[in-house]
């Protein structure tokens, strides 16, 4: 059946409560909605608030947005139910919040009747509501697929040969940075439980990666999982027009092309004060531009001023900018002037930086980031900073990587990856997910099945 000709599908959507997850949630439900389904995207008024200004009035046409209300928890400040600046220890706590949130889920479930759902790896009961209601469940995986085979094969027995050796590198710098995650209280480990369940209730995988970038990873999931895996990425987010002559993009009009770094950490990663001094001693030394967005979570930080070493900031002049606490991230790794991202290899800062071309300077910190790290330095496009045996930065270190990356003749190769890259991802285009919309409507179509 032609899915253009039959009634839109309904699709409900449930992000995690962090940006670089509603993102590239957003921009699925983007593709989607130019595709005859009509979507529904749950998160909670902040998140939405955000989301809001990116959706253009056609596209609110299809894609709307349902708020998901929390309990209002007295160690969470006011109405900051996202994890956009919050102070790192309360995201236990927020996570709590959200899961008891399941009851008010599952009544939107009920109100709405979707087609479909499309679920994130951290709530592992959508799903299950989903089967209640005898509704097809998709979980929608915003990490890349070295993360997700490295999880697997937390569960795999001991005996699986894994097909390349950079793995278990992997596995290891990814233990080594969330020891958590395979060690919990039962024994399992979050990430255990979190894939246990979703080899029994879901019926697809989206995975937000390409097989350009990750094919060999992609290729050796199925060792681990029986379930059709699907990758559906790059999906970032788009530019909009709204910082185009803002302080940030005037002060980068003015820099040679391919002579700046931008440097960020994403959203809910903030610095040591010692990582902040090596980092802008780094920056001093390397001899390069830079923008550096310099973050603090909510209600915790200093003055800028006060956050980076005494006459720093008089020190380097017009060659750098401190931005505080956020900024236009796809617009500047988009800008002509942009050479280079000292990056933590969140997957969408990686993603966003490969579609705009510019090499990483891999800076990770923890969850997936240093797996992330691993695979940019894998396919050609970044080379890490690396740390001490005590996990520290050191700034001679640091600038000797920037410099390589934006300008050394012992960096070419790492430039013209990272621009074969953006040729890939352009020339790629929507295919990735054109391939896959009739799957996705048999799947809507599959409710029945379980009648
Ligand atoms: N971001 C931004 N401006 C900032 C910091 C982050 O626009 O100053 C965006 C960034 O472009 C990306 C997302 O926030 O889309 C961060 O997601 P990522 O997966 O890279 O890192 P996380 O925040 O999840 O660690």
């Amino acid at each position: 059946m032609d899915s253009k000709q039959s009634s839109p599908k309904k699709v409900l959507m449930l992000p995690w409560l962090a940006q670089g997850h509603i993102t590239p949630f957003l921009e699925l439900a983007k593709k989607l909605s130019t595709k005859n389904f009509h979507i529904s995207i749950c998160s909670t008024p902040i998140n939405l608030t955000s989301m809001q200004h990116r959706i253009t009035e056609t596209q609110s046409l299809s894609i709307k947005l349902v708020p998901l209300h929390l309990p209002q928890l007295p160690e969470l400040p006011p109405h900051h139910h996202t994890t956009n600046g919050l102070p790192p220890h309360l995201l236990p706590t927020l996570k709590d919040a959200f899961d008891s949130a399941s009851a008010e889920f599952s009544k939107i479930v009920q109100t709405l009747s979707p087609d479909l759902v499309i679920y994130d790896f951290l709530q592992p009961w959508a799903p299950t509501i989903a089967l209640e209601y005898k509704i097809p469940a998709v979980e929608f995986l915003i990490t890349g697929a070295a993360v997700v085979l490295s999880f697997f094969s937390l569960l795999a027995k001991p005996d699986v040969e894994l097909p390349f050796p950079e793995l278990q590198l992997m596995l290891q710098s990814f233990l080594k940075a969330h020891p958590k995650m395979a060690t919990a209280e039962d024994g399992r480990g979050d990430m255990i439980s979190i894939l246990e369940c979703l080899k029994k209730s879901c019926k697809m995988i989206l995975v937000n990666t390409f097989k350009e970038l990750e094919g060999k990873y992609l290729d050796c999931l199925p060792i681990f999982i029986e379930k059709k895996i699907v990758p559906v990425g790059p999906l970032v987010q788009e530019i909009d027009d709204e910082n185009k002559d803002s302080e940030i993009m005037q002060w980068l009009n003015t820099k040679d092309e391919l002579s700046t770094v931008f440097v960020s950490f994403g959203s809910e990663n903030f610095l040591s004060k010692e990582e902040r001094e090596e980092l802008a001693h780094g920056l001093e030394l390397s001899g390069i531009n830079f923008i550096w967005v310099v973050r603090f979570p909510m209600g915790e930080g200093p003055k800028v001023e006060e956050s980076v070493p005494v006459e720093f900031l008089d020190r380097i002049g017009e060659r750098g900018l401190i931005v505080e606490d956020w900024a236009p991230q796809a617009q500047i790794l988009a800008h002509s002037s942009t050479g280079g991202f000292v990056s933590h290899c969140g997957w969408n800062s990686t993603l966003e930086s490969l579609k705009f071309g510019v090499p990483i300077i891999t800076m990770p910190l923890k969850y997936d980031q240093p797996i992330n790290g691993k695979v940019v330095e894998a396919v050609g496009v970044g080379v890490e900073v690396k740390r001490d045996v005590n996990g520290r930065l050191n700034r001679e270190n640091i600038a000797q990587v920037i410099r390589k990356v934006v300008k050394d003749e012992s960096g070419v190769e790492v430039r013209t990856k990272a621009r074969e890259f953006r040729e890939i991802i352009r020339m790629n285009g929507e295919k990735d997910i054109d391939g896959h919309i009739e799957e996705l409507v048999q799947l809507c179509n599959e409710g029945k099945w379980f009648e």
